[in-house]
């Protein structure tokens, strides 16, 4: 038999498929592996072999290290969803969505203003903008936290304003606009695919960034994109990473490429990537909801049905994130009590939310949701008994 200390620290027995009583359920991290069964479908039509010769070079076909085929394909797949337009704009390449958030952050700051420019987003939000931008803070522009504080202030006082808005939002999977009136703004658009969320309409915004993290599900191929419709904002967005890494990987654009490939080759079909997608992240949230809802102690965000212009039906929420909220007074520290429970979570704290949130992912293998299900039903059962 396999010797126990190969098995996963979760696991024991012979062949390794003893859960261990204690282990935690592991609902912190937004690592995309709800994706890789239907990876494993598409085994042999997504494999990218290439030989040790090929594109060893720093050019690519297209200008500023990007391949021509990859960008023709991404524009495709927008029109194909029909998330974003993208006519008429133009596309950057970031080692993943990450790196484009500082390279936009730096385009869109003013090059000889006095103060720097402001960059805010709406509580709860993405804690990289922050620590990215504190990372690299620099003359031109400083975090100046949540936008609500901002919402009231004169423009005049203002200066200039960068706003991050994040739809739908991590964590709370709400579609969401700009608040603060003349201000730049960012839209992360990374969970903006049929998995995550209807789409009313195509995002026409001026600056939006998209990830193959959660679309594709490869975060690990770390490749993000932006489509920018200012041709200065895009040059300095490419003059940012041209200065900062000289591009994204060519083997990553190859990879990618293929991913879009199939994507679009299957679409709408029986092997379609967002049929399957959907129906994963809408399975997990309506079984969630559901253990929830008998509970008086936690609540989760509410999410309404909405028509989808891509299923062409009106279609239940399947957010990537429950947004868990515990009710009880002296549940004050709501990642704690989870903790306890045997569940890993997120503090609402990372969000700059109240520590009464937790975010658990929904969007990690099955095994993990059967886990975290398994423990958040046990939990809230323990409610009956205590009533
Ligand atoms: N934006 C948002 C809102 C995210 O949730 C994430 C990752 N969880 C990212 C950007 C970064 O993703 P990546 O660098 O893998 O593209």
């Amino acid at each position: 038999g396999v010797p126990t200390c190969e098995c996963n620290t979760c696991y024991a027995g012979a062949d390794c498929s003893q859960l261990l009583p204690d282990c935690p359920a592991d609902a912190d991290s937004g690592d995309p592996l709800f994706l890789e069964p239907y990876w494993q479908q598409h085994a042999a039509s997504s494999a990218v072999v290439f030989s040790g010769w090929h594109r060893m070079s720093y050019r690519t076909t297209g200008d500023y290290f990007i391949s021509v085929e990859l960008e023709k394909h991404i524009r495709l797949l927008h029109e194909a969803v029909g998330n974003a337009v993208t006519d008429g704009r133009f596309i950057v390449f970031g080692s993943g969505s990450t790196q484009l958030l500082n390279a936009l952050v730096y385009a869109l700051s003013p090059e000889n203003a006095s103060t720097p420019a402001s960059v805010v987003a709406t509580a709860p939000y993405y804690a990289l903008y922050k620590l990215q931008t504190d990372l690299f803070d620099r003359r031109e522009y400083e975090w100046k936290g949540v936008t609500s504080k901002w919402v009231n202030a004169s423009v005049a006082s203002m200066g200039n304003f960068i706003e991050f808005v994040t739809s739908p939002n991590n964590p709370d999977g709400r579609l969401l606009q700009s608040v603060l009136g003349g201000s730049s703004v960012i839209y992360d658009h990374a969970y903006y695919w049929p998995h995550f969320t209807a789409i009313p309409a195509p995002a026409d915004e001026d600056v939006m960034i998209f990830t193959a993290s959660k679309v594709t599900g490869h975060a690990s191929s770390r490749f993000g994109w932006a489509v920018i419709k200012d041709e200065k904002v895009y040059q300095k967005a490419t003059e940012y990473m041209q200065l900062n890494t000289m591009g994204v990987s060519r083997d990553t654009q190859l990879r990618v490429l293929k991913l879009v490939k199939v994507m679009l080759a299957e679409m709408r079909g029986e092997g379609g990537i967002f049929e399957f997608g959907h129906k994963t992240t809408r399975e997990r949230w309506s079984k969630l909801s559901k253990v929830i809802s008998s509970s008086n102690r936690f609540s989760l965000q509410q999410l309404s049905p909405l028509y989808c212009t891509y299923f062409k039906k009106i279609i239940d929420p399947s957010p990537a994130y429950a947004w868990l909220k515990c009710e009880m007074e002296g549940d004050v520290d709501c990642s704690a009590v989870l903790r306890e429970a045997g569940i890993i979570s997120r503090a609402g704290a990372v969000f700059e939310a109240s520590s009464r949130y937790a975010r658990l992912s929904l969007i990690k293998t099955q095994d993990d949701v059967d886990l975290l299900l398994q423990r958040m039903e046990a939990l809230v059962s323990k409610e009956d008994v205590a009533s």
